[in-house]
């Protein structure tokens, strides 16, 4: 019997109504850009894997060191306990890291580490007796699937059952160039309203909302407006952290710090889940005290977990390489000179582009889960391409060791698809 077949007596998809989706693809192998699935077809994936394999799949460098940690280390308490990895790790990462960013908290995904983020915002305004008890975040943005992370989250396709449960949050327009002003009024009157703790914020790009690239120079404004009265900054790096933007880091953009980040996808290159929310030490001493309640009693049991450990030491040690740096600028040129190839097409609203990030806005009314959507999908299946459309917005962010014949076969396959639609 097929996987697929085989799957669907038992399994439960994630972002899947079941009455309605067709039976799921059965992978069964992947090496650096390319699935294979059962039928001995072959795709490139044209997104990394929601943006994890960044070093290619099943990478030689990131397999050695996970396998070799695996043999000396697995799984060890993170209380009361360290390791070599989780400090090599740590070490390695506040190297690269904004130069505020001083201590290194572990969990266990993206959501989490927004999750740990938010809470040690809150905690932190606490200790200091200091009542703060609502959230800023952007309209659209995404920032995880538990309660916390979904109540910053602006995107209302996810959140319907559950707002009714939500933290108190704040929501403001991100800045583009012809708005700023209003942006930042908005925030000033938030602020001057409200008891603050924190702004959650995906630096530069919101990627679910259709990687949406907005103003660093109105972010820097908001980021220094915050700062002044005492807001905690956190940057949610979860897709933007780790050489996607063409810088290490989204926030290396900018001049102003954040105070917590937010890590995870392709932190551990795609091999083993992993979050990290790093924070400075200013956000640390607030939780030193004779107190214990004072502390910050946040675990997860897969906290720090070693192999993973080991796959992010690779994975770093691989982003800072030549070899990949170089990946990332071939990428980006490439990205560039496609977006003039197709600006003027007439099924084409917008392109935007920045690092290995491409977004190409289609002139076609298509919603995120639709017919035209699924189509959109089943044309790059098809051409052998693997790309998750955002209702219109067709987006490629390949892995960095992509060869150039697969980058050009995905925009080969883009540009088709403005046939599709007449
Ligand atoms: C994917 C993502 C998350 C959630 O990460 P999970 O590992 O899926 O929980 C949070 N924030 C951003 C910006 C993301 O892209």
């Amino acid at each position: 019997m097929k996987l697929s077949e085989r799957d669907i007596k038992n399994i439960w998809h994630p972002l899947t109504q079941h009455r309605t989706a067709g039976p799921p693809l059965g992978i069964v192998r992947a090496k650096g850009s390319t699935l294979f699935d059962e039928e001995g077809n072959e795709y490139i994936d044209g997104i990394a894997s929601w943006y994890t394999a960044m070093y290619g799949h099943c990478n030689d460098t990131i397999v050695d060191a996970v396998t070799a940690q695996m043999k000396q280390l697995d799984q060890i308490v993170f209380t009361g306990f360290t390791h070599e990895p989780a400090v090599q790790l740590s070490a390695k990462l506040l190297e690269i890291l904004p130069d505020n960013q001083d201590k290194i908290f572990f969990n266990d995904n993206g959501s989490t580490s927004v999750e740990a983020a938010i809470k040690m915002a809150l905690q932190f305004h606490h200790n200091k007796n200091d009542k703060r008890n609502t959230i800023i975040a952007f309209e659209n943005g995404f920032h995880g699937d538990t309660f916390g992370a979904m109540s910053a989250s602006g995107l209302s396709v996810y959140n319907g059952p559950f707002e009714d449960f939500f933290l108190k949050v704040k929501r403001i327009p991100v800045p583009m160039d012809h708005n700023v002003k209003e942006v930042m009024k908005l925030l000033k009157e938030i602020i001057k309203n409200n008891s603050c703790a924190a702004f959650v914020y995906e630096p530069l790009v919101q990627g679910a909302a259709g990687m949406k690239i907005y103003s660093a120079e109105g972010l820097e404004k908001l980021l220094r407006h915050c700062k002044q009265h005492g807001v905690l900054c956190i940057a949610d790096e979860v897709m933007t952290g780790f050489g996607k933007t063409a810088k290490n880091f989204a926030s290396e953009y900018l001049k102003t710090d954040p105070d917590i980040i937010c890590l995870s996808k392709a932190l551990t290159a795609g091999l083993i889940p992993m979050g990290i929310t790093s924070c400075s030490l200013e956000v640390f001493n607030a939780f030193l005290d004779d107190d214990l309640a004072k502390g910050f009693f946040h675990a997860h049991t897969y906290s720090a977990n070693p192999p993973a450990c080991a796959a992010a030491i690779a994975g770093i040690d691989l982003l800072l390489s030549e070899e990949i740096q170089q990946g990332i600028s071939a990428i980006s040129t490439a990205h560039k000179a496609f977006a003039e190839r197709i600006r003027s097409h007439k099924k084409v609203a917008e392109v935007r582009h920045l690092g290995v990030i491409l977004a190409v806005d289609l002139n076609v009314e298509i919603s995120r889960y639709g017919k035209l959507r699924d189509q959109l999908y089943h044309h790059f299946m098809d051409s052998g391409v693997f790309l998750r459309p955002l209702g219109h917005t067709v987006y490629v962010l390949p892995p960095y060791v992509i060869q150039p014949g697969q980058l050009e076969q995905i925009y080969q396959a883009i540009i088709e698809s403005l046939d599709l639609f007449n």
